[in-house]
């Protein structure tokens, strides 16, 4: 009976083993195989002065001052102007809202489907107390140790310039596109994105339909994935969405001689429901998008990633539950995200305060809606006399976009162009784009960025230090001229 039992396991162990291994073999690499191209000339120093002249101009989108730093804005135009002469005598620029710009770049063929590149140009302000940690000052467009320095360089400047300067090189090279391309300047990316719901509607009331959008978004990393040697870009293929929610607790205002029953004060109803909502996370699962990331780079692995990603069947538990470890964006790939962001009560030592407000912002997950958000919170907090209210302002997840339309496939063999060895998957974006505003135009919305960011420069995001590399820059260019190249070029449009 015993030696049955022990056979019985033998075997069906070495059936598992065999079928992990099957899947992990079959498993094999997706990634496109592309001939070696001839570098592209491409003047670094000029485009690094073109991006340095860039930067100076502060271009602070802000609800506080009236015009909202037109001036700065209007700086920024005349040198874009000034370094894209062939651009700005073929292309028809429109204003939007003021300050946007929209550039269109009519193709040969009036029936080929346009495509859009999108690049914001306000920046965020320096954060108050960290003016001295820079480097080099943040609005003198600084070049320095083969870097343009200064807020704006990386996000998102650098695609704006690298964008023109691709247009203006094809220009100047006789090049005319089969297919109109447009280029989208938005001047409030960072705030309001009012810019790309206005361009937006502005195509769809042309009757305009978009073959591709292409804003910022993932990048090409190097060290960023666990297991992976190589560098990595990821093309988000959709965005998660944005809710913010104030939660107000009330009780009877009263001295602290006399504290109300145990519980019932507007503190402790309020920091028990901020307590339950960080302890009950929503749930996670290696699903949708994250999931389609994870199988396309596990046959570049080795050892045991390799063998897990390609048998997630079996090993999501574990996978997930190392994801989950890892936290920050490897934790936000794969649930939507609750972060306790401001919490206000009382202003005296011996005075119970009437009102206790915290605010939660959440990071969606395609399939949740702000519906679905607000029913499980509320059923999280289980205290019906906290006021729950949407903050205006949020967004649902964006819907998913197709990783193999061929829209995806020209990004995709773009990138290994022009990253030679670069791994190339689908990714998803944890933060807000401009992009989600044209989802009414166009069926193919990606978020990339040909950025090089290793772990340690993914603080300089939106921080202190911003920079980019000259070298990178280059590139940015090259990946734009071929990108134009083969998507809107005679044989593409055909
Ligand atoms: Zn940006």
């Amino acid at each position: 009976m015993l030696i049955k039992l022990f056979k019985f396991i033998a075997i069906a162990v070495l059936v598992l083993v065999l079928i992990l291994g099957i899947n992990t073999w079959r498993n094999s690499s997706k990634q496109l195989v592309v001939p070696v191209l001839p570098e592209l000339k491409v003047d670094t120093n000029l485009v690094s002065e073109h991006l340095a002249g860039a930067v100076r101009p502060r271009t602070v989108f802000s609800f506080l001052s009236e015009d909202q730093g037109a001036a700065e804005f209007q700086k920024l135009h005349r040198h874009l102007e000034t370094s894209f002469p062939n651009l700005h005598r073929v292309l028809k620029r429109e204003v939007v809202n003021g300050q946007g710009l929209l550039y269109t770049w009519i193709g040969k063929d009036a029936k080929a489907k346009p495509i859009l590149l999108l690049a914001h140009q306000d920046v965020v302000p320096i954060a108050p107390g960290t003016e001295t940690l820079w480097q080099q000052p943040p609005f003198d467009g600084v070049r320095k140790d083969g870097f343009v320095w200064g807020r704006g360089a990386w996000d998102n400047k650098s695609n704006l310039i690298s964008q023109m300067e691709a247009v203006e090189m094809l220009i100047a090279s006789g090049f005319q596109p089969e297919r109109t391309v447009y280029l989208a300047l938005t001047h409030d990316e960072e705030v309001t994105r009012h810019d790309a719901q206005s361009m937006s509607e502005l195509l769809a009331a042309r009757g305009i339909k978009l073959d591709l959008v292409l804003d910022e978004g993932l990048m090409v990393t190097q060290g960023v994935v666990p297991g992976v040697e190589q560098s990595v870009a990821m093309i988000g293929v959709a965005e998660k969405g944005y809710l913010t929610l104030e939660f107000k607790a009330v009780a009877l205002p009263g001295h602290s001689s006399m504290p109300p029953a145990t519980g019932t004060s507007a503190i402790g109803q309020l920091t028990r429901a901020m307590d339950r909502l960080e302890h009950q996370p929503f749930p996670a699962s290696v699903s949708g998008v994250g999931r389609q990331m994870l199988e396309t780079l596990a046959p570049e692995m080795s050892g045991f990633g390799r063998v897990a990603l390609s048998n997630l069947w079996l090993f999501e538990p574990l996978v997930r539950r190392q994801l989950e470890a890892s936290g920050g964006s490897s934790n936000a790939m794969l649930r939507t995200t609750t972060a306790l962001t401001i919490i206000h009560a009382g202003n005296k030592e011996n005075v119970l305060p009437g009102v206790a407000e915290a605010t939660v912002n959440f990071r969606l997950m395609p399939g949740d809606t702000s519906e679905s958000v607000i029913a499980r919170v509320k059923q999280i907090i289980a205290n019906e006399a906290i006021e729950v209210k949407m903050v205006p302002n949020n967004s649902d997840p964006s819907p998913v976009m197709s990783a193999d339309s061929p829209a995806f496939m020209a990004l995709n063999r773009t990138v290994r162009e022009i990253f030679p060895g670069t791994l190339v998957a689908p990714g998803l974006m944890v933060a807000a784009t401009d992009s989600r505003r044209f989802v009414d135009v166009s069926e193919h919305i990606f978020k990339f960025s040909p950025v090089r960011a290793a772990k340690e420069d993914l603080p300089r995001f939106h921080g202190t230090n911003e920079r980019i590399s000259e070298a990178n820059l280059a590139e940015m260019v090259r990946f734009y001229h071929r990108f134009l190249s083969v998507t809107v070029g005679p044989v593409a449009g055909k």
